[in-house]
């Protein structure tokens, strides 16, 4: 267990026993590993403090997609920040194949919302409608695509699909190649990891955060709090709020098959490897992170109506991870009002984020202030009274 250091209740630590750094990251999931990557870029001094694996770890059961389509309804804000992170993506594949060589698989041929009913169509082209009236002048490219159209794009179509909705913004990653990449680029940076540290919530002043890291007092003027689902916790101590739930999401993965599908769809893509990953379910079952067959045979069964030669391949794993939901399905950033210089972070789609995490928020955060584009995300919208 890792206090944060509470200044008043422990004394003052003696001062040649404390590491500096320029800032702190609890959490070393996608979301911290990303915004500590790009602080590191940023030219800070950082140390990113991890749980370990008795953790709820998203990072590490998700399904990969860089999605954009379904992104923003009702809040174009959060449509324009999920493009600009999928517009950065290419920078961040690139940039951390180079410092790196690890190859995170990135594509972005665009994607595919299959409707398997008339009605599922008509609602679904509503949806793209209104989102492009919302997009306003920033634009919202998309089609809504007919039965043959779609089966000309992507070979072996079940005859249930009745059509798609398509834009050019989608793509997909390997979500686990993309973590170690961050997390290597980070070290090789000179950024300092710190596994197996669970921070416990204390008190922290302003522009003044202190803590233990196993046997070392370490202090920053900055202190970001992307610990996933243990951010619903630590942020009320520095004075922010982070009211987010856990969601299950299981995810089915079959052995590996020649090359198919050029594109991702919301719910079936094919990795790089060959493998055809099924997904992925929105279940409201508290911290329970078991496997539900009734919910796995429902994805198969959807998967082998999109596409029926699924039904010939062998399923080769399954598991059930958490995500992290914020009230509204939007992501939240703060800065602290309390405690300046604490930051928090949390998203359901910290893949998709990770490029806007890693080269737009990071920066700001090295800069010390949140860019008023992000203002829309504050926890302030929930009217919180803990929040900044
Ligand atoms: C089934 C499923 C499918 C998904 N599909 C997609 C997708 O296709 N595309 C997409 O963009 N996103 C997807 N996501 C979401 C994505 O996985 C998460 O947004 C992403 O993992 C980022 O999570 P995070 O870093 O906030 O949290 P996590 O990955 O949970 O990481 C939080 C980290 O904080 C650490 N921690 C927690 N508490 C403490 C503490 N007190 N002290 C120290 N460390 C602590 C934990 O050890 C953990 O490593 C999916 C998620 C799930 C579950």
């Amino acid at each position: 267990m890792t206090p944060l250091y509470d200044e008043r209740r422990n004394g003052v630590p003696r001062e040649s026993r404390v590491q500096r750094f320029d800032a702190i990251v609890i959490g070393g999931g996608l979301v911290g590993a990303a915004i500590a990557y790009g602080l590191v870029r940023a030219g800070l001094k950082v140390a990113l403090l991890d749980e370990g694996d008795i953790a709820y770890r998203a990072a590490r059961g998700n399904f990969g997609l860089v999605w954009v389509q379904s992104k923003g309804l009702g809040a174009p804000h959060y449509q324009r920040w999920t493009r600009l992170s999928a517009e950065e993506w290419p920078g961040l594949a690139a940039g951390l194949r180079a410092h790196t060589g690890i190859a995170v698989g990135h594509e972005r041929p665009g994607g595919v919302h299959l409707c398997l009913s008339e009605a599922e169509f008509a609602a679904r082209a509503a949806m793209m409608a209104r989102m492009q009236r919302e997009a306003g002048n920033f634009g919202f490219e998309y089609r809504m695509l007919d039965r043959k159209e779609v089966a000309d794009l992507l070979p072996g179509l079940g005859p249930a699909v009745v059509g798609a909705s398509y834009t050019p913004y989608d793509g997909h990653a390997n979500p686990l190649a993309l973590l170690r990449a961050l997390h290597r680029s980070f070290v090789m940076g000179g950024g300092r990891y710190v596994a197996n540290s669970r921070v416990e919530a204390a008190d922290a002043a302003p522009g003044d955060f202190r803590l233990t890291a196993g046997a070392e007092e370490i202090a920053a003027p900055k202190l970001v709090l992307a610990a996933g689902l243990g951010n619903a916790a630590l942020a009320p101590r520095v004075g922010l709020a982070a009211p987010v739930r856990p969601q299950r999401g299981q995810i089915l993965v079959t052995e590996r098959a020649r090359h198919l599908l050029p594109m991702p769809t919301t719910t079936i893509r094919q990795t790089v490897e060959g493998g055809l990953m099924l997904g992925d379910s929105q279940e409201d079952v508290g911290f329970d992170t078991g496997q539900n067959p009734a919910v796995m045979q429902v994805i198969a069964r959807r998967a082998a109506l999109s596409f029926p030669w699924l039904g010939a391949l062998q399923i080769v794993r399954a598991w059930a991870a958490l995500r992290i939901m914020p009230p509204d399905g939007l992501p939240i950033y703060d800065q602290s009002e309390r405690c300046p210089g604490a930051f928090t972070a949390n998203c359901h789609s910290g893949v998709t984020l990770a490029a806007a995490h890693a080269r737009a928020l990071a920066p700001m955060i090295a800069k010390g202030a949140l860019d008023p584009m992000l203002d829309p995300f504050s926890a302030r919208r929930f009217d919180v009274p803990a929040a900044a």
